[in-house]
C-alpha cells in the first residue's frame, strides 16, 4: 500500500468567479469548533441562529430560509426538486451556470422515457430553454416575451450570471411572472451577500438558492443559503418531491423549521457538522456586521477600480457584476487567454477563463475589499501580461489606480 505523505495545500490568492479567500475568523471559528455530534445543544442553537441572520441577509420573511448542506448545486438541486416529470418549465440560459441549472430542470422535469433516451443531456418536450448568448443579459423583454409564448406552470433565470460576468433583469422577471401566473425559481448564488436587496420584493418568485463561497464567505461544503415562500412549500407539501436528503420541507426540520413555524430547536434530518455550523455562523455575523448596503457599495467601488485598470490594459471588459471583471484581451493577443491564465495560476494567482465560448479572462474581488488587495491583484495582472509581450507602462497603470483613489477618498 503507498503511504502517501499529508496532503499540503499551498495558500493561494483567490481571484476567480468563487470561491473567494475565505475569512480567516471564518477558518479560524472553523478550526476552534470543539468536537460535538448534531444535536449537541450549541449546535442547534448556532444552526437556528444562522436561520434568523439569514432572513436579514436574503431580506425575507420567509420561514423557509436556511442553508443546504452543500455546495450552490445542492441548494439549486434542494430548490428545483419541487419540479416534477412533465412540468412545464421555461429556462433562461445564459452563461455556464444557468446552463446546468438547465440540465437540471431537464433531468427533473423529464419522463422515464425522455431520460432514458439521453440519460445525461434530456430533452424534455415540457422545458422550453431560452439561449441569451454569452455576454449579454437576460432582460425582461425576453422574459416577458417567452412567458407570454410559453405560458409555464414555472419559470427559471440566474440573478447574476458568474459564467459571462453579466447580471440578469430580476423585477423584469417577477414582474412576467406575475403577469402570466409563472411560479420564479432563481439562482441567485453569485448576487447574495454582494448586490443589496430585499427577495420578498420579488414575491412571485418563490424559491431562491445561493451558495456558501461566494458573497457569504464560508468554506465550500458547509452550506448553500435557500429560501422559499409558503406557497412554494405548499406545492411541495400536496405533490412531494423525490427527494429526501434534499426535500425542501424535510431539509428545514435541522434547522428548527416544523410544519410552518419556527421550533426552539432542530430535530435530526441529517448528520450536520459542528465545524460547518461554526464557520457558516461566523460568515453571517461578519457580513451582517459589514452591513448589507456598505457591502454592495464597497464592491462597486473597488471593482470600478480594476475595470478602469484592465481597460487600461487595452482590454474590453464585457461584464457588469460588481464582484467579476471578465474581459477579451487586446487584439492581436486574442487567443491566448488559456496560456496567461495557466501562467497565473502557476504563480498562485487564481484567475480564471470562461468556461463557455468565446473564451475571455475572469478576475474576481470577493473578500479583496481593500485598496492593498486591488493594487496586488491589478500588479500580478500587469506582470503576467507584461511576460506574454503585452507592451504595457505597468508605473503608468498603477499610478492611474493610486490616483482613482485619491480622489475618491477625497469625493467622499
Ligand atoms: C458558482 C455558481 C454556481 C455553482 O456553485 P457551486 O458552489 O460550485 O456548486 C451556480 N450558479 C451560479 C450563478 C454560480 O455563480
Amino acid at each position: 500500500m503507498t503511504n502517501y505523505p499529508t496532503l499540503e495545500i499551498p495558500e493561494t490568492l483567490a481571484c476567480g468567479p468563487g470561491p473567494g479567500n475565505t475569512d480567516p475568523r471564518v477558518l479560524d471559528s472553523f478550526a476552534r469548533a470543539g468536537v460535538a455530534d448534531h444535536m449537541q445543544p450549541d449546535v442547534l442553537r448556532g444552526m437556528v441562529e444562522s436561520k434568523f441572520m439569514l432572513r436579514e441577509i436574503f431580506g425575507t420573511k420567509n420561514t423557509y430560509t436556511y442553508g443546504v448542506g452543500g455546495t450552490g448545486f445542492s441548494g439549486l438541486d434542494c430548490a428545483l426538486s419541487a419540479i416534477l416529470p412533465g412540468d412545464k418549465v421555461v429556462a433562461f440560459v445564459n452563461g455556464t451556470f444557468s446552463g446546468i441549472d438547465g440540465l437540471t430542470i431537464r433531468m427533473k422535469a423529464s419522463t422515464r422515457e425522455e431520460l432514458a433516451a439521453a440519460p445525461l443531456n434530456p430533452q424534455p418536450e415540457s422545458v422550453e430553454i431560452i439561449d441569451v448568448p454569452h455576454g449579454q443579459s437576460v432582460t425582461g423583454e425576453i422574459v416577458e416575451a417567452a412567458l407570454a409564448e410559453h405560458k409555464p406552470m414555472w419559470a427559471f433565470m440566474a440573478h447574476w450570471e458568474t459564467g459571462s460576468g453579466r447580471i440578469n433583469d430580476i423585477q423584469g422577471f417577477n414582474d412576467a411572472c406575475e403577469k402570466h401566473g409563472c411560479l420564479g425559481i432563481v439562482d441567485a448564488v453569485s448576487s447574495l451577500g454582494i448586490e443589496d436587496f430585499n427577495i420578498d420584493d420579488y414575491p412571485a418568485v418563490v424559491a431562491w438558492a445561493s451558495c456558501p463561497q461566494k458573497g457569504v464567505l464560508c468554506l465550500p461544503l458547509t452550506y448553500a443559503p435557500v429560501s422559499f415562500t409558503d406557497k412554494y412549500i405548499g406545492i411541495v407539501s400536496t405533490r412531494g418531491c423525490y427527494t429526501y436528503v434534499h426535500n425542501p420541507i424535510l431539509e428545514a426540520r435541522h434547522w428548527g423549521i416544523v410544519d410552518g413555524k419556527d421550533v426552539e430547536a432542530g430535530g435530526y434530518h441529517r448528520t450536520h457538522s459542528g465545524y460547518a455550523v461554526a464557520a457558516f455562523h461566523e460568515a453571517l455575523r461578519i457580513t451582517l456586521a459589514h452591513g448589507r448596503a456598505q457591502k454592495a457599495a464597497d464592491y462597486a467601488y473597488h471593482e470600478k477600480a480594476l475595470r478602469q485598470a484592465i481597460e487600461a490594459m487595452g482590454c474590453n471588459v464585457t461584464s457588469n457584476m460588481t464582484s467579476l471583471v471578465v474581459f477579451d484581451l487586446p487584439g492581436e493577443f486574442a487567443g491566448r487567454e488559456k496560456e496567461l491564465v495557466g501562467a497565473c495560476r502557476a504563480d498562485g494567482f487564481g484567475i480564471w477563463p470562461t468556461l463557455s465560448e468565446p473564451t475571455q479572462i475572469r478576475i474576481g474581488i470577493l473578500n479583496q475589499l481593500t485598496i492593498d488587495a486591488i493594487n496586488d491583484i491589478v500588479g500580478r495582472f500587469v506582470d503576467a501580461m507584461l511576460r506574454m509581450g503585452v507592451e504595457i507602462d505597468k508605473a503608468a497603470i498603477m499610478n492611474d489606480l493610486n490616483g482613482y483613489y485619491a480622489e475618491q477618498s477625497v469625493a467622499a
